[in-house]
């Protein structure tokens, strides 16, 4: 991470390591913790649950977890209260139903709106293929950031995005380009802050750090391969 900082001339404290370490056990994330990594990411609901419940027991130093997969809306209740940033927000109802049950625990509640730039079927979040040449894409996403910044106590602090598995560095480095031109232009045209763009995984994020990434998610890379 440091080195590809260097090489866009960005300070390496701009960029903060999410380990993502699903499919890993509490023990694995309990010695992460320990080595310094103070940011986790988790991708299914009632996995994380579990494992955050026993991680906090036994860490020093409390860490922050992040919720980095699809969210089905009835299962908003228990992310609320286990992940203090909620990274995949993919649909205004799910942003709604987050935003009632922090109202309802009374806190501020952190998210990320994902956007799926790459326009491939398979992934989640809100559509933005081609956002600056389509005017339609582009007004619908208008409207639902418009509805979710309104969202009390939800606090929208950026914008995350996967990029195409095994594609072509140029056609990845489009895409995160293009998440942050989004980013700029959602700023600007809201007057809106939006400080975080989380991008970037273990076969791209050196790209992604060039390309202005402040949060990267990486697994393989700190836990080793998954189990299938
Ligand atoms: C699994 C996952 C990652 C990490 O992927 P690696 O290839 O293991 O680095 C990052 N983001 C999301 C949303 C994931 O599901």
């Amino acid at each position: 991470m440091a080195a590809s900082c260097a090489r866009v001339n960005r300070d390496p404290s701009e960029v903060t390591l999410v380990a993502v370490s699903k499919g890993k056990t509490e023990a694995a994330i309990v010695e992460a913790a320990a080595a310094g990594i103070q940011h986790f990411g988790e991708n299914r609901v009632e996995e994380g649950m579990q494992k955050i419940e026993t991680v906090n027991a036994s860490v020093d130093r409390p860490v922050t977890w992040h919720m980095v997969g699809h969210v089905q809306s009835r299962k908003a209740k228990h992310v609320v209260p286990n992940f203090d940033v909620i990274q995949s927000v993919d649909s205004l109802r799910l942003a709604t139903r987050l935003a009632r049950f922090a109202r309802l625990e009374e806190r501020e509640l952190r998210v990320m709106l994902e956007i799926n730039v790459s326009g491939e079927a398979s992934k989640y979040g809100f559509e933005g293929y081609n956002w600056y040449r389509n005017g339609e894409v582009r007004e619908r996403l208008w409207q639902d950031v418009r509805d979710i910044v309104t969202l009390s106590p939800l606090r929208v602090i950026g914008l995350m995005t996967m990029a195409p598995y095994n594609a072509e560095e140029e056609t990845i480095r489009e895409v995160f380009a293009e998440l942050r031109s989004l980013r700029q232009e959602l700023t600007r045209s809201l007057t809106i802050d939006l400080p975080e763009l989380s991008m970037g995984m273990t076969n791209d994020y050196p790209i992604a750090i060039e390309e202005g990434a402040t949060l990267v998610r990486i697994g393989r890379a700190i836990f080793g391969e998954r189990q299938a």
